[in-house]
């Protein structure tokens, strides 16, 4: 066992909101410890091949870190500016560069360390407080002391290990996505096809500009097998079916973007399965036949889709991407209701327009319902349970719907700074008093 070291804030999860977190408590001069399990840092923007970052936020509140996130990953090209204006469309795999270089900045004066290939093994409690946790890295225990703890692990691991409650309140589950990258694709080709094949500017559009994506084009596309829309790839996708390439359920959610700094590259965000997070042995089969969804998709795009015919899988994401997975009970559950009537807060954590966003595997039942500007309270990332443990990102105190509109990555990376923020605050009064 290593000996004890002393932390002011200890974040667990070094993903989307846990990132933002450390860098904006380190940067308030706290001394702050990043656990992370991979080898790298990032979850589901490196690790899941989540791209790009979703339009969300409408008013600057706890920005800061994504726009110094954007600054950053212009000097490595890691991203471009699309036609919407949306600057978060990042490259994955050089993301994780950019984001150590990020947490290594100079203007942290040396307040954080990170912890790749680690976890938590055991959470030393007294009455409602945390004291110390054991970490594992590489059969070495290392305790922990800390004034304050963030759960930013996406699951809920560490919540669960301090004993907390969890929100039981639908029987709903957002499908999953296995997402992967082809490569060798001749982009400007496959968007002379898309043009044509597809004009709807609100599905598919593509987009060149010398400043804006270095003068590379870029673009997206999408269809589902929902009815409510015209989907004007879903003939082809329903010809694959009919040849014997794709199965059915293939055709249940297709969307695929061009990449950031990486020409020639593909990022697909499919193949969709169902969400079996509560029974292992399901949830594995689901990810196995996923991974063969993969392989389909590859033969599919390849004989039907200009610009496509040397195609390569050049990765599949090594972090699953579960959109909704377990939601902690915290100080205020944030619900529908408080984002249509656009609940008044004072101080939010973030101001968004995002919409309510379900997956569903069944046909016709996804949801895109459209939002008002919301706000969202601090309560809702404080633990219910433990007066010293905030939760960030996914993690967030919000009902089923409500979570599927909060989830998407710039929000999080605001709860990320908010609670840093809060945290300053609260040992910056504890000190005064
Ligand atoms: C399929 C899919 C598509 C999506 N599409 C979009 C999109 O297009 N745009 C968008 O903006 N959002 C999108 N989202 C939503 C968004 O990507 C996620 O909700 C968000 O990234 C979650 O951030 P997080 O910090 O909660 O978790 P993550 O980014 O997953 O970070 C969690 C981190 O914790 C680490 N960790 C876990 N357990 C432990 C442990 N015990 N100890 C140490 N470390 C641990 C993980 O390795 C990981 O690095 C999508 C999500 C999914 C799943």
């Amino acid at each position: 066992m290593l000996k004890l070291a002393k932390y002011d804030v200890v974040i667990v999860g070094g993903g989307t909101s846990g990132c933002a977190c450390a860098y904006i408590c380190a940067k308030n001069n706290l001394k702050t410890l990043l656990v992370e399990k991979n080898n790298f840092l990032g979850g589901l923007m490196t690790g899941g091949l989540v791209v790009p970052v979703m339009k969300s936020s409408v008013k600057n509140y706890n920005c800061e870190y994504y726009d110094k996130l954007v600054e950053t990953a212009k000097k490595y090209k890691a991203q471009v500016t699309y036609k919407d204006l949306n600057d978060g469309w990042f490259n994955p795999e050089i993301l994780k560069i950019v984001l150590d270089d990020l947490l290594s900045s100079e203007e942290l004066k040396n307040n954080l360390d990170i912890l790749y290939e680690t976890e938590v093994l055991e959470v030393k409690k007294q009455n409602k407080f945390i004291n110390t946790v054991i970490l594992k890295s590489n059969l070495l225990s290392i305790p922990i002391e800390a004034k304050y703890f963030v759960d930013a692990t996406g699951s809920g691991e560490f919540s669960q290990l301090c004993g907390c409650n969890f929100l039981h309140d639908s029987n709903l589950k957002q499908q999953n996505s296995l997402r992967f990258i082809l490569g060798n694709v001749d982009i400007d080709k496959f968007c002379e096809f898309i043009k044509q094949v597809d004009s709807d500017e609100n599905i598919t559009n593509t987009y060149r500009n010398d400043r804006d994506t270095m003068n590379e084009i870029h673009f997206t596309t999408a269809s589902t097998w929902d009815t409510s829309k015209y989907w004007a790839l879903d003939k082809y996708l329903k010809k694959g079916v009919q040849d014997g390439i794709l199965l059915d359920c293939d055709r249940s959610y297709f969307q695929i973007f061009s990449v950031a700094g990486a020409k020639g590259e593909v990022a697909f965000n499919c193949p969709r399965f169902a969400n079996y997070i509560d029974n292992p042995f399901k949830y594995s089969l689901e990810l196995k036949n996923a991974r063969m969804a993969i392989y389909r998709l590859y033969r599919f795009v390849k004989k039907y889709f200009v610009g496509f015919e040397n195609a390569i899988i050049v990765n599949i994401a090594v972090q699953t991407g579960i959109r909704e997975q377990n939601r902690v009970k915290t100080k205020y559950i944030y619900t529908k209701n408080d984002i249509l009537n656009q609940k008044e807060i004072k101080n939010p954590v973030l101001e968004a327009n995002y919409p309510i966003d379900i997956h569903s595997g069944e046909k016709n039942k996804s949801v895109l319902l459209k939002t008002v500007d919301y706000k969202l309270p601090v309560e809702s990332l404080i633990s219910a349970d433990i007066e010293n443990l905030c939760v960030i990102g996914k993690l967030v105190g919000a009902d089923f719907e409500t979570h599927s509109a909060l989830r998407v990555q710039k929000s999080c990376m605001s709860m990320g700074e908010a609670i840093a923020k809060y945290i300053k605050g609260k040992l910056f009064t504890d000190t005064e008093v």
